[in-house]
């Protein structure tokens, strides 16, 4: 039996992981947390019994107290509880949490030595180098649920470091990939919000229509892997049937293959290092036999680029990049700014912030709190 504790089991990755948890006797939930969804997380806690439960939003506190109040559960609330929660041990935490909230919840598992399977990939785009750390000095491991990087992480079984030439990140292109580039201005929320292949939360639905997705997961890969960024490279695959892939020093490339369904990276993280038979049907190779290439286009999404360097700059470009893009993808889901937007605003935050080399974590949040407060002022002025 394996114990789990899901962050953010309200959101499209929680729930999918409770789908494949439903099916499996071999797991326990041990707590589960969402940000305000509480009708949501009352069913699957009547469902799952976790021992604790934790919402952010405290006005919805009392409503989780009174449903439980005959019921041995113990319920927690805020960022505090949050924290409080990660700290729970678990055989591993599922961090399915959007946005840069969810670095704390990572960094806690990984100190207390409770291996993470994770799906936010904000954690390693604001404190990698954090991350690594802790890596180094006790035995906790991360599991990517991301797709690209479960694929790489599959690939790479067996296998040592230095025999990688490189390691390729597919990634779909997203809803505007043929779109002319003198119509984005154009771009319609509803547009954004419709991924030609994956069904996700609105967060990085819009990520993937920026293309700030596959920069965000070029740091994410250079993190996990601790490749030179010469070693990893992006490309355009429309079909979403690889991926990612590894090549190696004799030329020998491995790829992992099947139809976009997330729920076999979240059930890869949940059952290694094993593999669990599951409901997702065979590949059809027939049906399927269209697999084709091209080059990222940086001049329609500039912000792959703007990963790119801030990867390169190092240090608080990186939770620059990340808090300015959680913040301006907000602001378009809210109509608040236009697609085009987005980048610039990102862009002008890059250059305008401190410098610092390799933040710590009070670093992290004042550069947090730099960013939030700068952007606001920009977007109210515009
Ligand atoms: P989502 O919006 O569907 O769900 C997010 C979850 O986090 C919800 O349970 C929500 O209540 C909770 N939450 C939101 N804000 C929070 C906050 N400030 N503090 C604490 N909890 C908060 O998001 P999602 O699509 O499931 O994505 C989750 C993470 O997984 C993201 O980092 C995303 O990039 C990554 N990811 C998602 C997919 C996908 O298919 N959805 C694929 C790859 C990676
Ligand atoms: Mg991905």
């Amino acid at each position: 039996m394996k114990l789990i504790g899901i962050l953010g089991s309200t959101g499209s990755i929680g729930n999918q992981a409770l789908d494949i948890v439903r099916l499996n006797k071999n797991y326990q939930i041990e707590y589960l947390s969402c940000f305000s969804q509480v009708d949501e997380i009352i069913c699957q806690t009547k469902e799952f019994h976790p021992k604790k439960i934790c919402i952010i939003d405290r006005s919805k506190e009392s409503i989780l107290v009174d449903t439980f109040k005959n019921e041995n559960i113990e319920i927690l609330s805020g960022f505090e509880g949050l924290i409080e929660i990660s700290k729970t041990n678990v055989d591993f935490m599922l961090n399915a949490i959007v946005g840069a909230d969810g670095m704390k919840p990572s960094i806690i598992a990984l100190e207390n030595n409770i291996d993470l399977a994770l799906a936010n990939k904000e954690s390693m785009v604001m404190a990698g180098w954090i991350i690594k750390e802790i890596q180094k000095k006790n035995e906790s491991k991360i599991i990517p649920v991301d797709s690209e990087h479960s694929a790489i992480f599959q690939c790479l079984t067996g296998e040592s470091k230095e025999d990688i030439k490189r390691i390729i990140l597919t990634g779909s292109g997203g809803p505007f990939r043929e779109r002319q580039i003198d119509t984005f201005h154009d771009i319609k929320l509803s547009e954004a919000l419709n991924h030609p292949n994956w069904d996700m939360g609105s967060k990085i639905t819009i990520d993937s229509a920026t293309m700030m997705n596959k920069g965000l997961e070029y740091i994410e890969a250079y993190w996990l892997f601790g490749l030179p960024q010469n070693k990893i490279d992006i490309i355009i695959h429309p079909q979403s049937i690889i991926h990612s892939m590894v090549e190696f020093i004799d030329g020998s490339i491995k790829a992992q293959l099947s139809k976009p369904d997330m729920k076999g990276p979240i059930q890869y993280a949940l059952s290694y290092p094993e593999r669990i038979s599951s409901e997702i049907e065979s590949f059809n190779f027939i049906e399927n036999n269209v697999l084709s290439f091209e080059s990222p286009d940086l001049d329609k999404f500039p912000c792959i680029r703007l990963a790119k360097d801030a990867l390169a700059s190092g240090g608080s470009h990186q939770v620059v990049l990340n808090v300015a893009n959680d913040l301006t993808v907000a602001k378009f889901l809210n109509q608040e700014i236009s697609f085009n937007d987005i980048p610039v605003i990102i862009e002008d935050c890059l250059s305008c912030h401190s410098f610092i080399e390799s933040p710590t974590l009070d670093e992290i949040d004042e550069i947090s709190d730099w960013t939030k407060e700068y952007l606001n002022k920009k977007v109210s002025n515009v």
